[in-house]
Protein backbone atom coordinates (compact mmCIF):
# COMPACT_ATOMS: atom_id res chain seq x y z
CA UNK A 1 0.00 0.00 0.00
CA UNK A 2 1.19 3.84 -1.02
CA UNK A 3 1.87 5.58 2.15
CA UNK A 4 2.00 9.24 1.64
CA UNK A 5 5.36 10.48 1.60
CA UNK A 6 4.63 13.09 4.81
CA UNK A 7 4.06 10.21 7.01
CA UNK A 8 6.65 7.58 5.61
CA UNK A 9 9.60 10.41 5.99
CA UNK A 10 7.78 11.71 9.09
CA UNK A 11 10.91 12.10 11.56
CA UNK A 12 11.92 9.93 14.60
CA UNK A 13 14.91 10.82 15.87
CA UNK A 14 16.00 14.14 16.53
CA UNK A 15 18.68 14.05 14.43
CA UNK A 16 16.33 13.69 11.85
CA UNK A 17 14.30 17.00 12.53
CA UNK A 18 15.56 19.69 9.77
CA UNK A 19 15.80 23.40 10.51
CA UNK A 20 15.39 23.39 14.04
CA UNK A 21 18.70 23.19 15.37
CA UNK A 22 18.67 25.62 18.07
CA UNK A 23 15.57 23.69 19.95
CA UNK A 24 16.80 20.17 19.06
CA UNK A 25 20.11 20.68 20.90
CA UNK A 26 18.18 22.34 24.09
CA UNK A 27 15.70 19.55 23.95
CA UNK A 28 18.60 17.01 23.71
CA UNK A 29 20.25 18.97 26.40
CA UNK A 30 17.27 18.22 29.10
CA UNK A 31 17.00 14.75 28.00
CA UNK A 32 21.32 14.11 29.03
CA UNK A 33 20.72 16.31 32.12
CA UNK A 34 17.71 14.82 33.48
CA UNK A 35 15.71 18.54 33.24
CA UNK A 36 12.59 17.77 31.32
CA UNK A 37 10.46 20.51 31.62
CA UNK A 38 6.76 19.77 32.95
CA UNK A 39 5.25 21.77 30.44
CA UNK A 40 6.34 22.91 27.04
CA UNK A 41 5.21 25.24 24.23
CA UNK A 42 5.95 24.68 20.79
CA UNK A 43 4.45 27.67 18.08
CA UNK A 44 5.06 27.92 14.70
CA UNK A 45 3.61 27.78 11.54
CA UNK A 46 2.15 24.08 10.26
CA UNK A 47 4.77 21.29 9.03
CA UNK A 48 7.48 22.23 10.49
CA UNK A 49 8.33 19.84 13.23
CA UNK A 50 5.88 20.33 16.45
CA UNK A 51 4.36 17.30 16.89
CA UNK A 52 7.09 15.03 15.69
CA UNK A 53 9.17 16.61 18.21
CA UNK A 54 6.79 15.86 20.87
CA UNK A 55 6.35 12.51 20.21
CA UNK A 56 10.26 12.12 19.56
CA UNK A 57 10.24 13.54 23.42
CA UNK A 58 7.94 11.22 24.52
CA UNK A 59 10.10 8.16 23.35
CA UNK A 60 13.45 9.98 24.33
CA UNK A 61 11.66 10.11 28.26
CA UNK A 62 10.04 6.57 27.82
CA UNK A 63 12.01 4.56 25.70
CA UNK A 64 13.17 1.28 27.37
CA UNK A 65 16.83 2.79 27.56
CA UNK A 66 15.62 6.33 28.34
CA UNK A 67 15.88 8.54 28.97
CA UNK A 68 17.41 8.73 25.73
CA UNK A 69 18.13 11.56 22.77
CA UNK A 70 18.32 8.27 20.37
CA UNK A 71 15.04 5.97 21.07
CA UNK A 72 15.50 2.75 19.76
CA UNK A 73 11.96 2.69 17.73
CA UNK A 74 11.99 -0.68 18.46
CA UNK A 75 10.85 -1.58 22.23
CA UNK A 76 6.94 -1.63 22.97
CA UNK A 77 7.13 2.17 24.32
CA UNK A 78 8.87 3.49 20.85
CA UNK A 79 6.22 1.34 18.80
CA UNK A 80 3.33 2.27 20.55
CA UNK A 81 4.19 5.59 20.90
CA UNK A 82 4.98 5.83 17.09
CA UNK A 83 1.91 4.51 16.26
CA UNK A 84 -0.35 6.08 18.42
CA UNK A 85 -1.70 3.44 20.37
CA UNK A 86 0.14 3.95 24.11
CA UNK A 87 -2.07 4.59 26.70
CA UNK A 88 0.27 6.96 28.84
CA UNK A 89 0.80 9.09 25.50
CA UNK A 90 -2.18 11.21 25.04
CA UNK A 91 -2.66 13.10 22.08
CA UNK A 92 -5.08 15.19 21.67
CA UNK A 93 -6.36 17.88 19.18
CA UNK A 94 -7.45 20.50 20.50
CA UNK A 95 -9.16 21.94 17.59
CA UNK A 96 -11.96 19.28 17.53
CA UNK A 97 -15.15 18.93 19.35
CA UNK A 98 -14.00 16.30 22.52
CA UNK A 99 -11.48 18.72 23.45
CA UNK A 100 -13.05 19.92 26.56
CA UNK A 101 -14.30 16.32 27.33
CA UNK A 102 -10.65 15.34 26.66
CA UNK A 103 -9.61 17.82 29.36
CA UNK A 104 -12.19 17.06 31.57
CA UNK A 105 -11.02 13.10 31.54
CA UNK A 106 -7.57 14.03 31.63
CA UNK A 107 -8.25 16.18 34.94
CA UNK A 108 -9.26 13.31 36.41
CA UNK A 109 -7.02 10.75 35.12
CA UNK A 110 -3.66 12.81 35.44
CA UNK A 111 -3.32 11.64 38.95
CA UNK A 112 -2.97 8.05 38.07
CA UNK A 113 0.50 6.61 38.05
CA UNK A 114 1.39 5.56 34.16
CA UNK A 115 0.55 2.34 32.98
CA UNK A 116 3.82 0.86 32.26
CA UNK A 117 6.23 4.05 30.93
CA UNK A 118 8.05 6.05 33.12
CA UNK A 119 5.94 9.22 32.01
CA UNK A 120 2.29 10.05 31.32
CA UNK A 121 2.61 12.55 28.63
CA UNK A 122 -0.12 14.58 27.03
CA UNK A 123 0.43 16.30 23.56
CA UNK A 124 -2.42 18.86 22.99
CA UNK A 125 -1.98 19.96 19.77
CA UNK A 126 -3.70 23.44 18.41
CA UNK A 127 -3.97 24.24 22.41
CA UNK A 128 -5.42 27.25 21.26
CA UNK A 129 -8.65 25.96 19.71
CA UNK A 130 -9.62 25.34 23.64
CA UNK A 131 -12.91 26.89 25.00
CA UNK A 132 -11.82 29.53 28.01
CA UNK A 133 -13.41 25.80 30.49
CA UNK A 134 -11.33 23.64 28.54
CA UNK A 135 -8.45 26.11 29.88
CA UNK A 136 -9.61 26.46 33.29
CA UNK A 137 -8.89 22.90 33.56
CA UNK A 138 -6.14 22.84 32.42
CA UNK A 139 -4.95 25.83 34.06
CA UNK A 140 -5.67 23.81 37.71
CA UNK A 141 -3.59 20.57 36.86
CA UNK A 142 -0.99 22.34 34.88
CA UNK A 143 -0.87 24.56 38.69
CA UNK A 144 0.38 21.69 40.54
CA UNK A 145 0.94 18.71 38.24
CA UNK A 146 2.05 15.50 39.54
CA UNK A 147 5.49 14.10 39.29
CA UNK A 148 4.50 11.83 36.73
CA UNK A 149 3.25 14.17 33.75
CA UNK A 150 4.54 16.26 31.55
CA UNK A 151 2.59 18.34 28.82
CA UNK A 152 3.85 19.61 25.33
CA UNK A 153 1.22 21.64 23.90
CA UNK A 154 1.20 22.82 20.02
CA UNK A 155 0.15 25.79 18.79
CA UNK A 156 0.42 28.00 14.98
CA UNK A 157 -1.34 31.25 17.12
CA UNK A 158 0.28 31.32 19.98
CA UNK A 159 -1.33 35.15 20.78
CA UNK A 160 -4.51 33.08 21.85
CA UNK A 161 -2.90 31.19 24.15
CA UNK A 162 -3.87 33.03 27.80
CA UNK A 163 -1.12 34.40 29.72
CA UNK A 164 -1.18 32.35 32.52
CA UNK A 165 -1.21 28.61 30.56
CA UNK A 166 2.26 30.53 28.60
CA UNK A 167 3.94 31.43 31.80
CA UNK A 168 3.62 28.11 33.48
CA UNK A 169 5.48 26.39 30.41
CA UNK A 170 9.10 26.53 28.69
CA UNK A 171 8.52 28.23 25.30
CA UNK A 172 9.85 27.28 21.66
CA UNK A 173 9.60 28.88 18.74
CA UNK A 174 9.66 26.85 15.59
CA UNK A 175 11.43 28.60 12.66
CA UNK A 176 9.87 28.27 9.11
CA UNK A 177 12.21 26.23 7.27
CA UNK A 178 14.06 27.76 4.34
CA UNK A 179 13.68 26.76 1.08
CA UNK A 180 17.24 25.63 0.75
CA UNK A 181 16.93 23.56 3.24
CA UNK A 182 13.40 21.90 1.97
CA UNK A 183 14.54 21.83 -1.48
CA UNK A 184 17.50 19.32 -0.18
CA UNK A 185 15.78 17.50 1.89
CA UNK A 186 13.59 16.98 -1.32
CA UNK A 187 16.10 15.97 -3.59
CA UNK A 188 17.13 13.26 -1.00
CA UNK A 189 13.50 11.75 -0.29
CA UNK A 190 13.38 11.70 -4.03
CA UNK A 191 16.48 9.65 -4.75
CA UNK A 192 15.51 7.57 -2.23
CA UNK A 193 11.88 7.28 -3.69
CA UNK A 194 13.68 6.46 -7.43
CA UNK A 195 11.88 9.46 -8.58
CA UNK A 196 13.99 11.74 -11.14
CA UNK A 197 13.13 15.75 -10.59
CA UNK A 198 15.26 18.40 -11.97
CA UNK A 199 16.34 20.58 -9.87
CA UNK A 200 14.17 23.62 -11.06
CA UNK A 201 10.88 21.86 -10.36
CA UNK A 202 12.17 20.84 -6.96
CA UNK A 203 12.59 24.56 -5.95
CA UNK A 204 9.10 25.46 -7.67
CA UNK A 205 8.17 22.88 -4.66
CA UNK A 206 10.41 23.84 -1.61
CA UNK A 207 9.00 27.46 -2.55
CA UNK A 208 5.70 26.39 -2.88
CA UNK A 209 5.60 24.99 0.44
CA UNK A 210 6.27 28.27 2.57
CA UNK A 211 8.30 26.80 4.93
CA UNK A 212 6.82 23.83 5.58
CA UNK A 213 7.93 20.72 4.75
CA UNK A 214 5.16 18.70 5.19
CA UNK A 215 3.67 20.77 2.57
CA UNK A 216 6.86 20.18 0.18
CA UNK A 217 6.48 16.28 0.65
CA UNK A 218 2.39 16.05 -0.38
CA UNK A 219 3.09 18.64 -2.97
CA UNK A 220 5.81 16.01 -4.41
CA UNK A 221 3.05 12.95 -3.60
CA UNK A 222 1.27 15.55 -6.08
CA UNK A 223 3.70 16.06 -8.86
CA UNK A 224 4.61 12.09 -8.84
CA UNK A 225 1.08 10.97 -9.24
CA UNK A 226 0.47 13.50 -12.49
CA UNK A 227 4.03 12.52 -14.03
CA UNK A 228 5.22 9.42 -12.75
CA UNK A 229 9.03 9.08 -11.68
CA UNK A 230 10.04 11.44 -14.10
CA UNK A 231 9.32 14.97 -13.68
CA UNK A 232 11.35 16.62 -16.14
CA UNK A 233 8.37 19.14 -17.38
CA UNK A 234 7.87 22.40 -15.79
CA UNK A 235 5.90 21.63 -12.80
CA UNK A 236 3.95 24.61 -12.17
CA UNK A 237 0.88 24.23 -14.50
CA UNK A 238 0.03 21.15 -12.30
CA UNK A 239 0.25 23.09 -9.06
CA UNK A 240 -1.64 25.88 -10.34
CA UNK A 241 1.56 28.17 -10.90
CA UNK A 242 2.27 29.37 -14.44
CA UNK A 243 4.90 28.07 -15.97
CA UNK A 244 8.16 29.37 -15.51
CA UNK A 245 9.28 29.77 -18.94
CA UNK A 246 6.00 31.68 -19.58
CA UNK A 247 7.13 34.11 -17.14
CA UNK A 248 10.47 34.12 -18.16
CA UNK A 249 9.99 35.05 -22.35
CA UNK A 250 7.25 37.77 -21.11
CA UNK A 251 9.74 39.46 -18.72
CA UNK A 252 12.52 39.11 -21.45
CA UNK A 253 10.56 40.60 -23.68
CA UNK A 254 9.21 43.94 -21.33
CA UNK A 255 12.77 44.40 -20.69
CA UNK A 256 13.43 43.91 -24.66
CA UNK A 257 10.60 46.67 -25.21
CA UNK A 258 9.38 44.02 -27.65
CA UNK A 259 5.81 45.36 -27.77
CA UNK A 260 4.52 42.24 -29.89
CA UNK A 261 6.49 39.41 -28.25
CA UNK A 262 5.31 41.00 -24.77
CA UNK A 263 1.31 40.94 -25.95
CA UNK A 264 2.31 37.48 -27.73
CA UNK A 265 3.62 35.93 -24.28
CA UNK A 266 0.13 37.08 -22.52
CA UNK A 267 -1.67 36.23 -24.80
CA UNK A 268 0.02 32.85 -24.42
CA UNK A 269 -0.30 32.82 -20.74
CA UNK A 270 -4.03 33.71 -20.55
CA UNK A 271 -4.83 30.81 -23.04
CA UNK A 272 -2.94 28.30 -20.75
CA UNK A 273 -5.91 29.14 -18.42
CA UNK A 274 -2.95 30.58 -15.70
CA UNK A 275 -4.50 33.16 -13.11
CA UNK A 276 -3.50 36.16 -14.29
CA UNK A 277 -3.80 38.17 -10.39
CA UNK A 278 -1.25 34.42 -9.72
CA UNK A 279 0.53 35.43 -12.29
CA UNK A 280 1.30 39.49 -11.28
CA UNK A 281 2.82 38.08 -7.69
CA UNK A 282 5.20 35.67 -9.21
CA UNK A 283 6.23 37.79 -11.90
CA UNK A 284 6.77 40.76 -8.98
CA UNK A 285 8.72 38.13 -7.05
CA UNK A 286 10.69 37.39 -10.25
CA UNK A 287 11.64 41.33 -10.41
CA UNK A 288 12.22 41.47 -7.18
CA UNK A 289 14.92 38.74 -7.81
CA UNK A 290 16.08 40.88 -10.22
CA UNK A 291 16.05 43.33 -7.94
CA UNK A 292 18.51 40.99 -5.60
CA UNK A 293 20.68 40.43 -8.16
CA UNK A 294 21.15 44.13 -9.29
CA UNK A 295 22.13 44.88 -5.19
CA UNK A 296 24.64 42.12 -5.00
CA UNK A 297 22.69 40.42 -2.28
CA UNK A 298 22.17 36.86 -3.88
CA UNK A 299 21.78 34.88 -0.42
CA UNK A 300 18.54 36.94 0.07
CA UNK A 301 16.99 34.85 -3.47
CA UNK A 302 15.25 31.79 -1.85
CA UNK A 303 13.24 29.90 -4.90
CA UNK A 304 15.89 29.87 -7.16
CA UNK A 305 19.09 27.33 -8.46
CA UNK A 306 22.23 28.66 -8.78
CA UNK A 307 21.87 28.74 -12.48
CA UNK A 308 18.46 30.29 -12.41
CA UNK A 309 20.39 33.60 -10.42
CA UNK A 310 23.24 33.61 -13.24
CA UNK A 311 20.18 34.02 -15.61
CA UNK A 312 18.96 37.25 -13.64
CA UNK A 313 22.18 39.17 -14.38
CA UNK A 314 21.72 40.48 -18.16
CA UNK A 315 18.43 41.65 -16.45
CA UNK A 316 20.07 43.36 -13.98
CA UNK A 317 21.82 45.25 -15.89
CA UNK A 318 19.48 46.90 -17.91
CA UNK A 319 17.44 48.63 -15.15
CA UNK A 320 18.54 50.69 -12.21
CA UNK A 321 16.80 49.38 -9.26
CA UNK A 322 14.75 52.55 -8.68
CA UNK A 323 13.09 51.29 -12.19
CA UNK A 324 13.27 47.79 -11.10
CA UNK A 325 10.86 48.64 -7.71
CA UNK A 326 8.39 50.74 -10.47
CA UNK A 327 7.87 47.70 -12.11
CA UNK A 328 6.86 45.84 -8.99
CA UNK A 329 4.65 48.34 -7.73
CA UNK A 330 2.85 48.60 -11.23
CA UNK A 331 2.60 44.60 -10.89
CA UNK A 332 1.79 44.44 -7.65
CA UNK A 333 -1.09 47.37 -7.67
CA UNK A 334 -2.67 46.46 -11.01
CA UNK A 335 -5.28 44.13 -8.73
CA UNK A 336 -6.06 47.49 -7.66
CA UNK A 337 -5.70 49.62 -10.19
CA UNK A 338 -8.09 47.61 -13.12
CA UNK A 339 -10.33 46.08 -10.38
CA UNK A 340 -12.56 47.40 -12.76
CA UNK A 341 -11.57 45.44 -15.86
CA UNK A 342 -13.55 42.52 -15.90
CA UNK A 343 -10.99 40.89 -18.62
CA UNK A 344 -8.04 39.24 -17.60
CA UNK A 345 -6.01 39.45 -20.48
CA UNK A 346 -6.88 42.97 -21.00
CA UNK A 347 -5.27 43.75 -17.24
CA UNK A 348 -2.30 42.19 -18.23
CA UNK A 349 -1.82 43.77 -21.30
CA UNK A 350 -2.40 47.82 -19.65
CA UNK A 351 0.12 46.41 -16.74
CA UNK A 352 2.27 45.90 -19.86
CA UNK A 353 1.93 48.45 -21.17
CA UNK A 354 2.25 50.48 -18.54
CA UNK A 355 5.58 48.45 -17.51
CA UNK A 356 7.03 49.91 -20.91
CA UNK A 357 6.75 53.20 -20.10
CA UNK A 358 8.55 53.31 -16.78
CA UNK A 359 10.47 56.53 -16.85
CA UNK A 360 13.73 56.33 -15.98
CA UNK A 361 15.37 58.41 -13.44
CA UNK A 362 17.91 59.85 -15.36
CA UNK A 363 15.62 61.45 -17.80
CA UNK A 364 14.01 62.81 -15.10
CA UNK A 365 16.89 64.72 -13.82
CA UNK A 366 17.63 65.05 -17.52
CA UNK A 367 14.32 67.08 -18.07
CA UNK A 368 14.60 69.22 -14.95
CA UNK A 369 17.56 70.74 -16.08
CA UNK A 370 15.91 71.45 -19.68
CA UNK A 371 13.21 72.59 -18.14
CA UNK A 372 14.77 74.89 -15.89
CA UNK A 373 16.96 76.19 -18.95
CA UNK A 374 13.79 76.88 -20.53
CA UNK A 375 12.56 78.77 -17.88
CA UNK A 376 15.34 80.80 -17.67
CA UNK A 377 15.26 82.21 -21.44
CA UNK A 378 11.41 82.20 -21.32
CA UNK A 379 11.41 84.62 -17.91
CA UNK A 380 13.62 87.08 -19.79
CA UNK A 381 11.04 87.15 -22.74
CA UNK A 382 8.56 88.21 -19.61
CA UNK A 383 10.85 90.56 -18.57
CA UNK A 384 10.76 92.18 -21.99
CA UNK A 385 6.92 92.20 -22.41
CA UNK A 386 7.66 89.81 -25.13
CA UNK A 387 4.95 87.17 -25.81
CA UNK A 388 5.28 83.14 -24.45
CA UNK A 389 4.40 82.67 -28.20
CA UNK A 390 7.12 83.81 -30.26
CA UNK A 391 6.47 86.70 -33.05
CA UNK A 392 9.44 87.08 -35.35
CA UNK A 393 7.41 89.86 -37.57
CA UNK A 394 7.39 91.71 -34.33
CA UNK A 395 9.81 95.06 -33.65
CA UNK A 396 11.94 92.90 -31.55
CA UNK A 397 12.24 90.06 -34.05
CA UNK A 398 16.61 90.18 -33.66
CA UNK A 399 16.39 90.00 -30.13
CA UNK A 400 13.79 87.09 -30.78
CA UNK A 401 15.89 85.24 -32.77
CA UNK A 402 18.67 85.62 -30.50
CA UNK A 403 16.59 84.08 -28.23
CA UNK A 404 15.31 81.68 -29.96
CA UNK A 405 18.52 80.17 -30.34
CA UNK A 406 19.17 80.07 -27.18
CA UNK A 407 16.41 78.44 -26.53
CA UNK A 408 16.58 75.62 -29.11
CA UNK A 409 19.91 74.78 -27.85
CA UNK A 410 18.70 74.38 -24.73
CA UNK A 411 16.27 71.94 -25.64
CA UNK A 412 19.06 70.39 -27.96
CA UNK A 413 17.46 71.04 -30.93
CA UNK A 414 18.17 71.29 -34.38
CA UNK A 415 18.77 74.84 -35.26
CA UNK A 416 20.80 76.70 -37.51
CA UNK A 417 18.18 76.14 -40.80
CA UNK A 418 18.12 79.78 -42.93
CA UNK A 419 14.67 79.98 -42.59
CA UNK A 420 13.51 81.30 -39.48
CA UNK A 421 9.97 80.58 -39.84
CA UNK A 422 10.60 76.38 -39.92
CA UNK A 423 13.08 77.09 -37.31
CA UNK A 424 10.16 78.61 -34.86
CA UNK A 425 7.92 76.01 -35.94
CA UNK A 426 10.14 72.81 -35.15
CA UNK A 427 10.78 74.83 -32.16
CA UNK A 428 7.41 74.99 -31.05
CA UNK A 429 7.18 71.79 -31.84
CA UNK A 430 9.83 70.36 -30.41
CA UNK A 431 8.70 72.54 -27.19
CA UNK A 432 4.73 71.02 -27.50
CA UNK A 433 6.46 67.16 -27.42
CA UNK A 434 8.63 68.15 -24.66
CA UNK A 435 5.72 69.14 -22.22
CA UNK A 436 4.13 66.39 -23.23
CA UNK A 437 6.62 64.21 -22.87
CA UNK A 438 7.03 65.75 -19.57
CA UNK A 439 3.59 65.83 -18.07
CA UNK A 440 3.06 62.36 -18.91
CA UNK A 441 6.21 61.48 -16.84
CA UNK A 442 4.58 63.65 -14.39
CA UNK A 443 1.46 62.04 -14.71
CA UNK A 444 3.47 58.60 -14.31
CA UNK A 445 4.83 59.49 -10.89
CA UNK A 446 2.08 61.11 -9.60
CA UNK A 447 -0.17 58.67 -10.54
CA UNK A 448 -2.62 61.41 -11.00
CA UNK A 449 -4.13 62.69 -14.80
CA UNK A 450 -3.21 66.38 -14.19
CA UNK A 451 -3.38 68.95 -16.67
CA UNK A 452 -0.20 70.68 -16.11
CA UNK A 453 -0.26 74.58 -17.45
CA UNK A 454 1.86 73.97 -20.35
CA UNK A 455 3.52 77.10 -19.88
CA UNK A 456 3.65 77.34 -15.91
CA UNK A 457 7.27 75.45 -14.60
CA UNK A 458 6.06 75.45 -11.50
CA UNK A 459 3.14 73.04 -11.61
CA UNK A 460 5.67 70.95 -13.88
CA UNK A 461 8.60 69.81 -12.17
CA UNK A 462 6.60 68.65 -9.32
CA UNK A 463 8.56 65.20 -9.17
CA UNK A 464 7.29 62.78 -6.63
CA UNK A 465 9.25 59.53 -6.57
CA UNK A 466 6.87 56.33 -5.79
CA UNK A 467 7.36 53.59 -3.65
CA UNK A 468 8.70 53.66 -0.07
CA UNK A 469 12.44 53.70 -0.31
CA UNK A 470 12.30 56.67 -2.59
CA UNK A 471 9.12 58.53 -1.24
CA UNK A 472 10.14 61.76 -1.36
CA UNK A 473 8.24 65.25 -2.40
CA UNK A 474 10.53 67.83 -4.55
CA UNK A 475 8.69 71.11 -4.24
CA UNK A 476 8.69 73.49 -6.84
CA UNK A 477 9.84 76.27 -4.82
CA UNK A 478 12.85 74.70 -4.26
CA UNK A 479 15.80 75.66 -6.19
CA UNK A 480 19.69 75.42 -7.09
CA UNK A 481 21.99 73.53 -5.00
CA UNK A 482 19.44 72.25 -2.38
CA UNK A 483 17.02 70.95 -5.49
CA UNK A 484 19.53 68.86 -6.69
CA UNK A 485 20.17 67.44 -3.58
CA UNK A 486 16.97 66.80 -3.12
CA UNK A 487 16.66 65.03 -6.27
CA UNK A 488 19.84 63.16 -5.54
CA UNK A 489 18.27 62.07 -1.72
CA UNK A 490 14.91 60.84 -4.13
CA UNK A 491 16.66 58.33 -6.04
CA UNK A 492 19.86 57.09 -3.69
CA UNK A 493 18.33 54.15 -2.34
CA UNK A 494 19.71 54.18 1.51
CA UNK A 495 18.72 50.96 2.91
CA UNK A 496 18.64 48.12 0.57
CA UNK A 497 17.47 45.72 3.60
CA UNK A 498 14.52 48.02 4.34
CA UNK A 499 13.44 47.98 0.16
CA UNK A 500 13.74 43.87 0.68
CA UNK A 501 11.48 43.63 3.92
CA UNK A 502 9.04 46.32 2.05
CA UNK A 503 8.74 44.69 -0.98
CA UNK A 504 8.59 40.97 0.52
CA UNK A 505 5.94 42.47 2.92
CA UNK A 506 4.01 44.08 -0.28
CA UNK A 507 3.82 40.49 -1.36
CA UNK A 508 2.62 38.78 1.88
CA UNK A 509 -0.27 41.13 1.99
CA UNK A 510 -1.48 40.56 -1.17
ZN1 LIG B 1 12.67 2.40 22.61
Amino acid sequence: MYQVLARKYRPKIFDEIIGQDAIIQTLKNAVINDRISHAYIFTGTRGIGKTSIARILAKSVNCINGPTVNPCGICSACVQIQNGSSVDVIEIDGASNTGVDSIRDLKESIIYSPQSFRFKIYIIDEVHMLSNSAFNALLKTLEEPPAHAKFIFATTEIHKVPETILSRCQRFNFRRITTKVIFEKLKEIAVAEGVFATDENLMIIASLADGSLRDSLSILDTAISYFGKVIKEDVSPVLGLTAKAIIFNLIGAIFRKDYENSLKAARELYDSGADVRQFMKQAAFYIRNILIVKLKYKDLIYDLTDEEINGLIPFAEQKSAEELLDMIDIMLNADIKYQRVSSPLLMLELTIFRLFNIPSKNDVREFIDRLEKFTESRNNDETSKALPRRDSENSGAGKSKGRNKEFSENLNLEHGTPDEKKQENNASSEREKLFDHFSKTDEKLNGQDKQADKYDINSIIKIRTDGDAVGKTINAEETGERKNKLIDDAIVIDNIKEIFGNSIERIDKK
